[in-house]
């Protein structure tokens, strides 16, 4: 029933052209979202476009980078323009890592994580803040990361991007209620994505990461999006303010 569709409802998934978010625009476009989608590599972007037309999907898109403040805002205003002002999902999916040990990182390095993880959730949800309240039914999930609950060995600014947008995710789900808007965060472990396939050569980096995680193996995109979907449909609607991680059971496993 109603419950278990997204029919009717609008969507803005960020960096929808690789990996996670390529696989949340598909799920949210299959239980019937309208989505609208961007990433920076236009040849890309109209290649998956091209790709869900055929497939029956409604996704349109814009080039933009989600770290540019400019950019920001002309996403929201197209977005507002495409759905006559109302938007019922936003996800915060783009997000980018730099690992190696703290005192190695440069001032760059730390502008340009801080920009493109905790910069583009924050002020995307503050510009689509009035968008969601029109819908009368919003619902925000930032896409987070295991980082941001425990040391995973390197990455300390990513993990507190991560931390950060936890907590923003908290304060929206507290402040916003009363619109009707609720906020979740979605905490992968490594799932396999062109974010991480540069580690895959790296086979002493692996057997660690798949000996601490229960389920023996790393996560596909699949098996993260479809929480992302549960927790944006009907179905979830006293679910807000929390962080579900998806993770093999990685965060509950303290003993190997
Ligand atoms: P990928 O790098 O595989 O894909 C990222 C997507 O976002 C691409 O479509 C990319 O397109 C787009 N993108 C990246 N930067 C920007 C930007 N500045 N503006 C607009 N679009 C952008 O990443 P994943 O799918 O692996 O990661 C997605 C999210 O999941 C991130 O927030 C990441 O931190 C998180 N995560 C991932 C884990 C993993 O193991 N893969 C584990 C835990 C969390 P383009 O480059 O062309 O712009």
């Amino acid at each position: 029933g109603s419950r278990w569709s997204l029919k009717g409802t609008t969507a803005l998934v960020t960096g929808g052209t690789r990996g996670i978010g390529h696989a949340v625009v598909e799920e949210l476009a299959e239980f019937g979202a309208t989505v609208y989608t961007c990433s920076r590599n236009e040849e890309e972007l109209n290649a998956c476009l091209k790709e869900w037309k055929e497939k029956g999907f409604s996704v349109s898109g814009l080039v933009c980078d989600a770290s540019s403040p400019p950019h920001r805002e002309n996403l929201i205003q197209q977005v507002a323009s495409a759905f006559n002002g109302k938007l019922n999902i936003l996800v915060n999916n783009v997000g980018t890592n730099v690992r190696k040990p703290t005192i190695e990182y440069t001032a760059e390095e730390y502008s340009k994580l801080m920009a493109t993880n905790l910069d583009s959730t924050y002020h995307l949800c503050q510009l689509a803040y009035p968008l969601l309240k029109a819908s009368g039914n919003g619902s925000i999930v930032s896409i987070s990361s295991v980082a941001s609950q425990t040391s995973v060995g390197s990455g300390a600014i990513y993990a507190a991007t991560k931390a950060a947008i936890d907590q923003l995710t908290k304060y929206f789900a507290c402040e916003w209620a009363k619109d009707n808007i609720r906020s979740n965060g979605v905490a992968p472990w490594y799932t396999i994505t062109s974010l991480v396939e540069p580690l895959l050569a790296n086979k002493q980096l692996v057997s660690e990461i798949i000996s601490r995680t229960p389920i023996k193996r790393m996560a596909e995109t699949h098996e993260v999006s479809s929480l992302v979907t549960f927790l944006c449909l009907p179905a979830a609607p006293y679910i807000t303010g929390q962080i579900v991680s998806v993770d093999g059971g990685f965060t509950a496993n303290g003993f190997q």
